[in-house]
């Protein structure tokens, strides 16, 4: 510890990232990344961006990139934010949006980045328990919260919450924001993105690292109310004023203009996902039902540790949280047909 470090450091547990591994012939399973790559518009984007004045600052309001974004969801620029990754989105809410007198309300299985917000921003927070079955109950958010946030599908459980239920909380609880995070729901679920025009108080963030295949470009969005947004640009010009870079933006755009592709690729992710179910079933592992792009699964008689590292001896690399309740599980991204084998493979012999 440095005598120079704030107390706010002092305080703070980071977030750990998944391992980036520097070596490449590994089977990389572990940070839900897309096996695809991106469309061949965006590749083709930013071939043409390497043309692009990059002497010159870019846009600091994204004003293109936000109206495809509003075009896409038939909604006005006003109603979108964009950020550089859907965790910068979500910090900006943290501090805009969910700061408040009474503590924020999260599940307490849900994105480990919530209570590192938390600690940056001093944010008292309740960690609501999910059901038996990993379910959100959203009678469980009462008016005691300040503000609500979660993952939908929730990540690392894969666990979906209907658009009746989100509604209903909405419904219930006007006066409290609610941050519904779907970094996943392209993978499965329906976006409260249709939502949005009826609650002010609804802000949906997305991202183009899951089912857009873009995690190396760093761009996430927020929808909602023009209110909201304006919050967040508010926290965003006090921060950085450029969060988009040149490229990120033209790249961005030319995803959206690829319906076609984002379709193929998200439904060949599903295709797999469901085959893997069967046959980590197969193997014995419970597997939780999913609508992400990555599994949550555990072996009733093998430690969920040891399975990380001995698939990671057999060079394929998946996720195992040493949190509360989810230790004996371990969050399988859905890899390539090829890697999905691979995995399977690997694990009957572990198990053998
Ligand atoms: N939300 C959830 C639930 C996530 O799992 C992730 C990925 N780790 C993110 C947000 C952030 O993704 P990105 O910053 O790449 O947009």
């Amino acid at each position: 510890m440095s005598k120079f470090w704030s107390p706010v450091v002092v305080r703070l547990t980071p977030y750990v990232p998944g391992e980036q591994p520097k070596i490449t012939n590994l089977i990389k399973l572990n940070t839900n990344e897309n096996p695809y790559g991106p469309s061949p518009r965006v590749l083709a984007a930013l071939k043409d961006a390497a043309a692009d004045p990059l002497r010159l600052y870019p846009d600091p309001n994204a004003d293109d990139l936000k109206a495809t974004i509003a075009r896409y969801h038939d909604l006005t620029p006003a109603h979108v934010f964009v950020g550089n990754g859907s965790d910068e989105v979500l910090a900006h809410a943290f501090m805009a949006l969910l700061k408040h007198d009474r503590p924020l309300y999260f599940p307490d299985i849900s994105y480990s980045f919530y209570p590192v917000y938390c600690g940056l921003y001093d944010i008292s927070y309740r960690a609501v328990p999910v059901d038996e079955a990993y379910r959100i109950d959203v009678n469980d958010y009462d008016a005691d919260a300040g503000a609500v946030i979660f993952p939908n599908p929730n990540a690392p459980t894969g666990r979906l919450l209907g658009l009746a239920d989100i509604e209903a909380l909405l419904t219930r609880l006007p006066d409290v924001v609610v941050v519904v995070d779907e970094a996943y729901i392209d993978f499965g679920g329906d976006s409260a993105i249709a939502l949005v025009q009826r609650h002010p108080n609804l802000l949906v963030v997305q991202t183009l690292s899951k089912s857009r295949s873009l995690a190396g470009l760093r761009v996430g969005f927020a929808v909602g109310h023009p209110d909201l947004i304006e919050g967040l640009e508010r926290v965003k010009n006090s921060f950085n004023s450029y969060p988009l870079d040149r490229p990120a933006q033209l790249g961005a755009i030319a995803s959206f203009e690829d319906e076609a592709y984002f379709q193929e690729a998200r439904a060949k992710v599903i295709a797999s996902r469901e085959w893997l179910i069967e046959d980590l079933q197969e193997l014995g592992f419970d597997v939780l039902p999913s609508a992400a792009n990555f599994v949550f699964a555990r072996h009733p008689q093998r430690d969920a540790g040891e399975l990380a590292a001995a698939l990671r001896q057999r060079a394929i690399l998946v996720r195992h949280f040493k949190a509360p309740r989810i230790e004996q599980f371990l969050r399988i991204s859905i890899g390539n047909d090829a890697e999905c084998e691979a995995l399977v493979k690997a694990l009957s012999e572990i198990l053998r």
